[in-house]
């Protein structure tokens, strides 16, 4: 189950996908040549056509993982717990790298 967190760059709380709720999302986000090469053989769509059926297709993966209602397959790459450092101690809210120094929520030191 996604735990759900603030996003900074969002500013909202969105759920965030662990590592295997990431593994089968992220292939959709990051297709490669043979498959948009298949997908727009079996469909005759363009590249572009192509790769946005994709992003779509991560995005109602997403969705479908999380009960949320993300229309914007580019932020799901903000989703990823492990980009993030540990919670704050004091807020709660996800430092923005593991390396912070600091909580730009609140303020305190990590
Ligand atoms: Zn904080």
């Amino acid at each position: 189950m996604p735990e759900i967190y603030h996003c900074w760059r969002r500013e909202k709380p969105v759920p965030m996908l662990n590592e295997a709720e990431w593994a089968v999302v992220e292939p959709l986000l990051s297709i490669k040549g043979p498959d948009i090469r298949e997908y727009r053989e079996e469909n005759g769509v363009s590249f572009i056509e192509a790769i946005h059926a994709f992003r779509d297709m991560a995005c109602e993966k997403y969705n479908e993982i999380t009960g949320y209602g993300e229309q914007n397959p580019l932020s799901l790459w903000n989703y990823r717990l492990a980009n993030y450092g540990p919670e704050c101690s004091s807020c709660g809210h996800l430092l923005r790298t593991s390396e912070a120094s600091y909580c730009v929520q609140c303020g305190v030191k990590a």
